[in-house]
């Protein structure tokens, strides 16, 4: 998704010629897996795009811990450091959590963009496992009932709608910073209603995206 659609969809880039690790603004982003629990009809990577801004982010296989650290080079160079995409980053856990936790030991700020399954995915709550590990964690809610969810996010298991909201309230309890996406313009998002549902039933900040801009 990430954001980078939304997990995982960047805003601009810069040149970097990695796939695993790319550069935007003074963040630096991390493709740590190219696969989904959802198939969003939105997204560039459900019709076969990998590409952003020019970043090629087809991955050839499923990087390792080492292959990761060694694309991010320094980074303390940046901003932040954003586990996105295009890919789910929470389905590769366990990457996620040690890089994450190299991150923090050299005082680097950590971001997470994610479809908020992660809990239905691995069946337990992984936000006690992000706890010290992760500062912001970003979540693609995408739309304002579970009905157009599914229109638009095509989840491949049953009930993601619901536990993408139980996630968010995980993330409000234990985490720093959670701030909930939807992408106005997408057609029968009710933008308002999104941002109502953030912030007045979930208790989490909301982050307005625009369709059409990869970013
Ligand atoms: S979660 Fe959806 S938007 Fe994000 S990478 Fe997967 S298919 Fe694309």
């Amino acid at each position: 998704m990430n954001e980078a659609t939304d997990q995982a969809l960047p805003v601009a880039a810069e040149s970097s010629g990695a796939e695993i690790a790319y550069r935007i603004g003074n963040a630096l982003y991390l493709n740590i897996t190219n696969a989904c629990t959802l198939a969003c009809g939105f997204c560039p990577k459900t019709q076969g795009d990998y590409t952003v801004k020019g970043h090629q982010l087809h991955l050839s296989h499923q990087p390792s811990f080492e292959e990761v650290v060694e694309a991010i080079g320094d980074p303390t160079m940046y901003e932040e450091v954003v586990f996105c995409g295009y890919g789910e980053p929470t389905l590769r856990l366990a990457l996620l959590k040690r890089v994450a936790a190299w991150l923090k030991e050299r005082g680097v700020r950590v971001r997470l963009n994610t479809d908020g399954l992660a809990n239905l995915v691995h069946r337990r709550n992984v936000v006690l496992e992000l706890r010290g590990l992760v500062d912001t964690v970003s979540v693609s809610l995408n739309a304002q009932n579970e009905a157009l969810y599914n229109e638009h996010c095509q989840p491949s298991r049953a009930g993601a709608y619901a536990a993408c909201k139980a996630f968010i309230r995980a993330a409000v309890a234990q985490l720093p910073e959670v701030v909930v996406t939807a992408l106005d313009g997408l057609p029968g998002v009710d933008i308002e209603e999104c941002r109502r549902i953030a912030e007045q039933e979930l208790g989490a900040r909301f982050r307005r995206r625009v369709y059409g801009l990869v970013g």
